[in-house]
């Protein structure tokens, strides 16, 4: 995504909107591939010195479910794209860098396919399994060295 700084109007902002391929977004590098091209909505002004940009970015993009395993398809969106940096010495500005940056930050660590709430992941595991409860003994010692305390009470009478 290029940015001719000619072309933004003086104290003002410059819409850009359209599509391009979502190969430099290199997201193939996260296990994740485009299916679709990047989408864009964005709105792109300068300020003292510097280059700000805000809006809206799409990409559909396919991953491997980390629970069944079955690749998945699901829109990576970033509705509050914003981006602040100080303007290089071109005409022209290349923002691919920093919505690079945002995509690959939207991306799921551990992605499953039932994320998107339309699906059941087929490989679904039981919640509530991690809840263990508490051993028997550790509720019982404080008993037992209760019991313990008491043998070892010296009688109190008998010695001469
Ligand atoms: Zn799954």
């Amino acid at each position: 995504m290029k940015v001719h700084l000619a072309q933004i109007p003086q104290g003002e902002t410059l819409h850009l909107e359209g599509e391009e391929d979502a190969a430099p977004l290199e997201l193939e590098a996260a296990g994740a591939t485009p299916t679709s091209p990047l989408e864009y909505s964005v709105d792109v002004g300068l300020s003292e010195g510097g280059l700000f940009a805000t809006g809206r970015l799409a990409v559909r993009v396919r991953m491997t479910c980390v629970s069944c395993l079955e690749p998945f398809e699901q829109e990576i969106v970033s509705e509050e794209f914003a981006l602040q940096m100080e303007l290089p010495g071109s005409e022209l500005v290349d923002l691919t860098p920093e919505v690079r940056e945002d995509i690959h930050l939207l991306l799921p660590p551990h992605p499953r396919c039932d994320r998107g709430g339309d699906k059941t992941c087929p490989a679904h595991f039981p919640t509530g399994a991690a809840t263990s409860p508490m051993p028997m003994e550790a509720k019982a010692r404080p008993a037992i060295w209760q019991a313990l305390d008491q043998l070892k009470t010296p009688p109190s009478d008998g010695s001469p």
